[in-house]
């Protein structure tokens, strides 16, 4: 009964997928095609743009789009607003030399944001280990009209980080398996997380911490690599400012990004008391279900550091 008032507050979102219309475009379609611009949880009808997130539409939560035909040619994403967060705070560059990696990702939500924010520019290499969520993240880029993506199925750890062409990589996304504990709506997320992650053992947290680190590590062993956004869908410290905090402790050469730069407009950072030092939580991002009109969610934001970071116990 509660989860479905959290599910009934979450609007259906919307991402305009800039690589194939602007969406000063999508917000004439939809007006000429039977909506206005007004309150989308007060009316079936009524829809409006986000206030966080560029080129996010928000719908009531009724409406379905697969039926659409702009989602049916990929002019747009059926993605919740978290979701998002990760490919802008990663704001990947634009330019025609960028090197960014997308360390696991299919479906491929986050790495079409990504190729859009890069305006098709640059590279964006994309990997995946499971073979079926790799066929679907071809098909995804493939609708998506996405230029710049080369995607692997290649299990992101086995990559040396000295080789090229991925040694020249500065924007590494990692959205790792997770207990996918934040989810409310699955709508969203029916193909985002791997079905035997969502049951299993006792000890299945610690396990996924492991692995969530092992992935963090590995991403801040590329020589060039600047800036490594982590993110999961899940609402467990284990699964977040813990393994920020080992990740930190481990690497001395990385630190938090300044949090101006970690989408400032969001008011509900990290959880101070979990992390080493309570200013970090700064530089991470939370979203809780029932209340920020998303599913829950957590993004942290690293950053090489120009020298060795001391971390305070
Ligand atoms: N970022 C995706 C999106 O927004 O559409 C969702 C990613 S999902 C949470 C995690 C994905 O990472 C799964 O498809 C999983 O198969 C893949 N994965 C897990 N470990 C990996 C590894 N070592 N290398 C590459 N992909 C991996």
């Amino acid at each position: 009964q509660a989860e479905d008032a959290r599910v009934a507050q979450i609007p259906r979102y919307v991402r305009v997928n800039t690589a194939l219309w602007s969406t000063d475009d999508a917000v004439s379609w939809y007006s000429s095609h039977g909506y206005t611009l007004s309150a989308p949880l007060l009316s079936e009808r009524g829809f409006d743009k986000d206030e966080h997130i560029p080129d996010l539409l928000r719908f009531h939560p009724r409406v379905t789009f697969h039926e659409d035909e702009c989602y049916k040619r990929g002019k747009i994403i059926l993605q919740d607003k978290a979701s998002c967060f990760p490919a802008v705070v990663l704001n990947p560059p634009v330019s025609e030399h960028a090197v960014v990696i997308d360390a696991t990702a299919a479906p491929g939500n986050k790495t079409s944001h990504l190729s859009a924010l890069m305006q098709g520019k640059g590279k964006l290499f994309a990997f995946e280990r499971d073979r079926k969520r790799y066929q679907t993240l071809t098909r995804m880029l493939s609708k998506a009209g996405c230029k710049n993506v080369t995607p692997l199925n290649i299990d992101f750890l086995t990559i040396d980080p000295e080789s090229e062409p991925y040694s020249a990589a500065t924007h590494i996304l990692l959205d790792p398996s997770c207990s996918g504990s934040g989810i409310v709506n699955r709508l969203d997320y029916l193909l985002d997380t791997e079905e035997n992650d969502l049951q299993g053992e006792d000890d299945r947290l610690s396990k996924l911490a492991a692995f969530q680190l092992m992935m963090i590590n590995h991403a801040m062993k590329f020589p060039r690599v600047q800036c490594i956004v982590y993110s999961t869908c899940s609402i467990h410290a284990t699964e977040n400012e813990h393994v920020v905090r080992e990740a930190l402790s481990g690497n001395p050469h990385f630190g938090m990004a300044p949090p101006e730069g970690v989408l400032s407009s969001w008011t509900r950072r990290g959880i101070p008391e979990e992390c080493a030092c309570p200013e970090h939580a700064q530089s991470m991002l939370r979203c809780m279900p029932g209340e920020d009109f998303t599913n829950g969610f957590f993004v942290s934001c690293f950053a090489k550091a120009a020298e060795p970071t001391a971390i305070e116990e």
